[in-house]
This record gives structure tokens, sequence and C-alpha cells, in this order.
């Protein structure tokens, strides 16, 4: 069969890319190993934000593009096609705890620079905004309007079904197994687990997969242990409804003893913690999770005193995502040098920046114009790319 493009993984970045391609008029094939959005896609936070990423300014606007085209997609398609709910994001902070109230307030300050809108809540206003927490007197607040929740396999299944309304083919349970080459070197298709399917461009989008499996595709092993994008796995409990109250925002709470929560659509919570991600080994073994879910549990007793806590423990959903995490922390985008035809996309914050890179990439990929925003992010930065 032939198409105009080839995506390799059907998470939310390759499905998302896949749908704006489309869109040019391409005809494109997605192939997926698993299901839909089943990869890194299915376990992660689910916070579409700019708001943790001030460290580097095109880094952010990249992130803050990809929150606002969620507005102009629930616009065109309905947020709840989309699986997008307008939450908000708290970020909290004790005043006394200096050293984590001031890093707060110079993030406020810094995404009041970059043009993010934030506002700053005192206690009694963040009160008023969580009316069923229990936080310290002295517990203030940085507000995110803008910050969303995403059903990330959701977006995912919509865009997949977007390309195949718009003449592509989705292709799950088939793994991409080999790159064809034409006689010139130049990308020609791939060999799948259902034969050969021929396109001038192949774009790689395997989350935390990609080192691997651009070696395999390639047959080249450096890409398999150089290619520099680290799998890191973060632990994630979803309880079922939650009778003692409401949590109305993503909640993010840092330091030692961090806690994030955000409220699924029905009642339940999922929680998570940068402290408890430490202890997740790879495979995941659910015998040495639970303590760490139990933690988180007990952690959001404390600011929810009438949470049953621990008890749940055995109702809740206990998961591991991982991450694929460029080890200079920035999205990977863009033509891979030196191979004509081939193309990755592979970052970490993917649920944010899915729209962004998506549609960014469909320029490069459809016309071969790099847009401004892209060039920092270039695979050509990368050790033994330049
Ligand atoms: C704990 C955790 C919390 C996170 N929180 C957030 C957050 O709050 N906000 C945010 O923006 N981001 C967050 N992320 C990151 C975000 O989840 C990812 O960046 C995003 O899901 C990546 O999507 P993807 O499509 O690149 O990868 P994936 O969803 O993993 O998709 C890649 C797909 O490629 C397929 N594949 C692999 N090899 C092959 C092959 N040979 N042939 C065919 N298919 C193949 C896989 O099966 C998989 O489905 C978090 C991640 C984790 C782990």
């Amino acid at each position: 069969m032939q198409f105009d493009a080839i995506i390799l993984g059907g998470g939310i970045i390759g499905c998302t890319h896949g749908h704006y391609l489309a869109q040019r008029g391409l005809k494109v094939a997605v192939f997926e190993r698993g299901r839909i959005g089943g990869g890194t896609t299915a376990r992660n936070f689910s916070w579409v934000n700019a708001t943790s990423k001030t460290g580097n300014p095109d880094y952010h606007r990249l992130n803050a593009l990809g929150v606002s085209m969620y507005d102009d997609l629930a616009a065109a398609f309905g947020a709840e096609a989309i699986g997008l709910r307008q939450t908000g994001a708290l970020i909290l902070a004790r005043r006394s705890q200096a050293a984590l109230h001031a890093a707060l307030r110079r993030q406020a300050a810094a995404l009041e620079r970059l043009g993010y809108p934030v506002a700053w809540l005192d206690a009694q206003a963040l009160q008023a905004h969580e009316p069923d927490l229990s936080l310290a007197d002295d517990t203030e607040a940085l507000l995110a309007p803008a910050d969303k929740c995403l059903d990330a396999p959701r977006l995912a299944r919509f865009m997949a079904g977007r390309i195949a309304a718009a003449g592509g083919a989705v292709f799950e349970n088939c793994a991409a197994l080999e790159l064809l080459t034409d006689e010139a070197g130049a990308v020609s298709g791939l060999r799948s687990a259902r034969g050969e399917m021929r396109a001038p461009r192949v774009v790689v989008a395997a989350g935390p997969d990609t080192p691997a499996v651009l070696g395999a595709l390639t047959g080249y092993d450096g890409f398999a242990t150089r290619f520099p994008v680290n799998r890191v796995p973060g632990l994630l409990v979803t309880t079922p409804p939650v009778e003692a109250g409401r949590v109305r925002h993503l909640v993010w709470i840092d330091g030692p003893r961090d806690l994030h929560v955000l409220p699924e659509p029905d009642g339940g919570l999922r929680i998570a913690a940068d402290a408890e991600d430490g202890a997740v080994s790879e495979p995941p073994d659910p015998a040495a999770l639970r303590p760490h879910a139990a933690a988180l549990l007990e952690r959001m007793r404390k600011i929810m005193p009438a949470f049953a806590g621990a008890e749940l423990l055995d109702a809740c959903r206990i998961e591991v995502g991982i991450r694929a995490m460029p080890q200079d922390g920035l999205s990977i985008a863009g033509a891979m040098p030196g191979a004509e035809g081939l193309f990755v996309i592979v970052t970490h914050s993917g649920v944010t920046l899915a729209p962004a890179l998506g549609q960014l990439m469909a320029e490069v990929v459809a016309d071969g114009v790099r847009p401004q925003m892209l060039r920092p992010f270039g695979p050509e930065r990368l050790p033994g790319f330049a």
C-alpha cells in the first residue's frame, strides 16, 4: 500500500501529528504495535500547562502554544469529544517554608514576564477556590487559570479517527519492523507485521521506545545505546469516586513531601509525587509499589482529613508510566540528519505539546519547511548529529 507519510507510534504525539498531516491533504498511515493511546499516553499526570516550564523561554513558548491550541481544538470539535477539562491549576506553598514560597513567587514573576496568565492567591482566596481542602493557615497559591486536564488516550483515539476519516489508515496491533530505503538510501517505507507499506516520509513517534525503535529499524545499534533519551518511570494512583470532598483544580504541592492531585471526571482523584517516583523500577514490581501508593494516599488524607487514605489502597488503580526524557529536557523534533525522509518527534510533556509539535512538524514533513519555533528543538543539536 502507498501512503504520503507513515507514522510509527499511535500515542498522543503520533496521532495528533497525523491529524495535522491529513489536514494538509496527505494520505497518512499510523502503525501502532498495541492499542492507540495505550503507551505512556495512557499513564501520565494529564496536566496541560506551560506553568512548570519557566527555565527556557523557547520551551515555554512551545508549551504555551500547546495550551492555547487546545482551546482551538475544543472550539473545533468540542471539549468533551477530545477529553479536555478546563480545570486550571493551583501550585501551593506555605509562607513558613520560606525557600519554597520564594521559589513560587519567582515562578509567578517569571510567568508574568513571559506573558502567561497567572494570579497569586492569599490563604483566604485559596480556601475559596478549594473549600474541601484543609490547608495550613499560611498556605498561598499561584493560580494558572489557562491550565487544563486532558484524557490523553481519548484525544489519541479521536485523532486516529480523523486520520481514518480523511482517507488514511490506522493499523493497531501492528509493529513496525524495518525501515525500507531506495537505491539512493532515501526512506521509501516500512516493513510491518502486515507486510511492506510504501511512503517517502516516515515519522518515528515511539515515545520512550524511540532509541530502541530507531536502532531496530535502521539496524544501527548506536541509536539504541546513545540516542540521548532516558526512560524515567513515574507512579500514579487513581482512587474510586471520593465521598469526602471534591478537588476542583489540578493541585500541585512542591517540597520533600510533594503531592500532585488531579480530579478525575467521575469524582475520583489521580495522585502522584516526585518523591515516590524515585522508588519505581522498570519493570515495576507490583508488591514493591504498594507502600509507595499507600504513602501517596496518606499524604492526600493530610489535606483532606475525611479522605480514607491508605484504607482505599485495594480499591485504587496503581500504575507506572514511563517518561521519554531527553537528556537536556527539551523536545527532539525534526528531520533526522543524514537520513532523507526520516523524521522524529520525542518529548516529555507530550500531553501539553502534542498539538504544537504535531502542527509545527506537519510543516516540516509535508513542505520541508522548518518553522522558527522548532529551530531550538532539532535533532541536529544532539551529540553525534552536528
Ligand atoms: C508519570 C508521568 C506523568 C506525566 N505527566 C505529564 C503531564 O502532566 N503533562 C504532560 O504534558 N506530559 C506528561 N507526561 C508525559 C506524557 O505522558 C508523554 O510525553 C506523552 O504521553 C508521550 O506520548 P507519545 O505519543 O510520544 O508516546 P506513547 O504514548 O508511549 O506512544 C508511543 C507509541 O509507540 C508505540 N510503538 C513503540 N514501538 C513500536 C513499533 N516498533 N511499532 C509500532 N508501534 C510502536 C508504542 O506502543 C506506543 O503506543 C507524563 C509522563 C509520565 C510517565
